[in-house]
């Protein structure tokens, strides 16, 4: 069950992918975190799909984390009385919070909080973009603007509002009740949409207390004017590429990605590439050559994961999808000019014990050779330390949290196994050989870097660096 590449795949699970069979296909194919996307589905198809992921989880023996996705306050337009309006550049259209049926001069917004946070001047873009508004009378209960770019509105459509701070709560009264469901499934990750200041993750938080990572989508300016906020309160980033490139200029996209990936790496905290990295694939079995390009460009920027949407949840071709970043993920690593970009731009370690043992670590396998670095681990945070340092050498995170497994399993370059702490010295070596054995990491002969701490099974406790050599004694007592 071993990977042949650090970087991690995330996929959305969709109608188009949600049978065991389906499942068990993607996972074999590289999908080393599952996405629930809670924009879409109910409560049932969520609570499905956990069950089948747990099961699978059980017979492979292989931790698999899950991400559940909140919606966040995603804003939309109202219905229209006769379907589809058309808007004509240059005339004026009403946004309002009455809550009848719209028509070619007006449509409702039913969020009061939108309305009131609306200037004079401000822009709004409906559709994913396609079609901009400027407000021209701002007020309360509506607001009266001019079409800057025209085109079809229809029942629903999504509003963003890019340059302004909206006074709204990061979750909305559906996402409070999504989350409450997420965590009593027993999600590893909470990622957060529309995230605008520090202060909405520690709003969420709050709520989570602990018991699953909690990820800041990026798709907001507002969200990129607060990153280091951000970084700082959040377990996760994820570059949403969707909204982002509808809220800022889309040519800004690609230096806010290499951005927001520098900023999180720095910080130890796993970060996300999504959306249409292989949007082709949703309807066609092999990608484009610029799709192609963008996953490996991804890779090269040192991201821990690129992920699917559409791809796997809705496409015609969700395992192909996963193959397919599981091959180019594979062939890049494998440059030599990855292997320089990655030592040339990893943080330095900071003034703590984990970073100096993990910089130490990697270092005495590079010299050695060794074939892997086992570190145990309770919280995470020493792997994450580890992984910070994007080395050459594998990492095996031996945990005996199963949450921390699962949720380490979004995290470049590590391999998450299951299993109790060490119990002394010679328990910490011998399971460390045995495991890093059968789960291929190294040969009878080859030598490998432990690091642990002591006094065993105290959390924080990293000091201790060891080689060992894995020898036929520890295996013939396997
Ligand atoms: P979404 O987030 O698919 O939930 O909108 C990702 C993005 O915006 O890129
Ligand atoms: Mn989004």
């Amino acid at each position: 069950m071993r990977r042949q590449r650090k970087t991690k795949i995330i996929a959305t699970l969709g109608p188009a992918s949600s049978s065991p069979e389906m499942v068990e296909k993607l996972y074999l194919a590289g999908v080393d975190v599952f996405r629930l996307n809670f924009s879409h589905g109910d409560h049932s198809d969520h609570k499905e799909r956990v069950s089948i992921i747990r099961k699978l989880e059980t017979e492979l023996g292989r931790p698999i984390g899950i991400l559940a996705d909140l919606q966040g306050p995603k804003i939309r337009v109202g219905t229209f009385a006769e379907g589809p309006v058309l808007l004509e550049k240059g005339q004026e259209f009403t946004l309002d919070l009455d809550d009848k049926a719209g028509d070619p001069s007006r449509v409702s917004l039913p969020h009061p909080q939108v309305l009131a946070s609306l200037e004079d001047g401000s822009t709004l873009l409906l559709d994913d973009g396609k079609l901009e508004l400027k407000v021209t009378k701002a007020s309360p209960t509506k607001a009266v603007c001019t079409v800057v770019i025209g085109g079809k509105l229809s029942d629903r459509k999504g509003v963003n509002i890019p340059d302004a701070i909206i006074q709204m709560s990061p979750l909305t009264d559906k996402d409070r009740k999504d989350l409450d469901y997420a965590l009593e499934l027993g999600v590893d990750w909470i990622a957060l949409s529309f995230v605008q200041r520090g202060e909405d993750i520690a709003e969420i938080k709050k709520i989570v207390a602990g018991r699953a990572g909690v990820m800041a989508k990026i798709e907001k300016p507002s969200a990129v004017d607060n990153l280091d906020d951000i970084v700082e309160l959040a377990d996760a980033l994820m570059v949403a590429r969707g909204d982002l490139g509808v809220e800022v200029p889309i040519q800004k996209v690609p230096s806010l990605q290499k951005r927001i990936i520098t900023r999180a790496k720095n910080a130890g905290k796993p970060v996300v590439v999504a959306t249409q990295m292989l949007e082709s694939m949703i309807s066609a079995p092999v990608p484009t050559r610029a799709e192609v390009t963008d996953v490996a460009n991804a890779i090269y920027d040192g991201t821990d994961a690129v992920m699917l949407s559409a791809e796997s949840a809705a496409g015609d071709y969700p395992v192909e999808a996963v193959s397919t970043m599981n091959d180019i993920a594979e062939e890049t690593e494998l440059d030599s000019n990855y292997r320089i970009v990655m030592d040339a731009s990893h943080a330095s370690p900071e003034a703590t014990t984990a970073d100096a043992i993990s910089a130490a670590a990697l270092q005495v396998a590079d010299t050695i050779q060794a074939s892997a670095i086992v570190t145990y681990t309770t919280s995470g945070s020493t792997a994450l330390r580890a992984a910070r340092e994007r080395g050459t050498a594998p990492i095996l995170a031996l945990t005996p949290s199963i949450r921390t497994a699962r949720r380490l399993a979004l995290s470049w370059g590590l391999h998450c196994v299951h299993t109790a702490d060490a119990e002394n010295f010679a328990d910490m070596v011998e399971k460390a050989c045995n495991i890093s054995f059968r789960e291929e990491y190294a040969r009878p002969g080859e030598r490998i870097v432990i690091m642990a701490g002591v006094p065993f099974g105290t959390p924080g406790s990293t000091n201790i660096l060891r080689i060992a050599w894995v020898g036929e004694k520890t295996l013939s007592r396997m």
